[in-house]
């Protein structure tokens, strides 16, 4: 958790929604990065999709099968995972997730939409853990939003943080 929130301090000083994201095979490290959205004009490039491809990469460059790693990986996330996130972690059968702050507006684990017990599209229940140090990652998140930042893309999530 603590690379998460300093990959989040690092977006924020790039002018990013500040949310980090690590994923962790067997206790290693295997995947860590932050909203890349404003870098790469791609409103897609959520931390937890940029660690699903770094994920991706290493199962390539070990010859791990990925769809096994993506069944023990485990994800940290400073913030509560979007409905699409949320999805596309569910359909790699992740076990399970950490977050710090619920996302009152997107959230994907619980807050706007179930997706992570959703029966019916899913075999796996993805097993959620939620508010660990969140006070940090809200702070964070009303940082970023106090600044001035035309690229913003959910100037409306300061309502729900606050
Ligand atoms: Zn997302």
């Amino acid at each position: 958790m603590d690379q998460a929130f300093q990959l989040a301090q690092e977006g924020l000083q790039a002018r990013e929604v500040p949310v980090g994201c690590v994923m962790l095979y067997k206790n290693n490290v295997i995947a860590s990065s932050r909203n890349t959205i404003n870098e790469t004009k791609n409103a897609v490039r959520h931390a937890e999709i940029n660690c699903i491809d770094q994920v991706i990469d290493w199962c390539t460059e070990n010859n791990e099968d990925k769809l096994k790693v993506f069944q023990l990986v485990e994800v940290f996330v400073t913030v509560e995972p979007c409905i699409m996130c949320c999805a596309a972690l569910r359909s790699l059968s992740v076990s399970q997730v950490t977050f710090g702050c619920s996302n009152d507006r997107f959230g994907g684990c619980g807050t706007v939409l179930n997706v992570h017990n959703h029966s019916g599209f899913f075999d796996k229940e993805l097993k959620v853990t939620s508010g660990v140090r969140k006070k940090e990652a809200i702070e964070l998140l009303k940082n970023f939003y106090r600044g001035e930042n035309p690229n913003a893309p959910f100037p409306k999530v300061k309502k729900a943080v606050s």
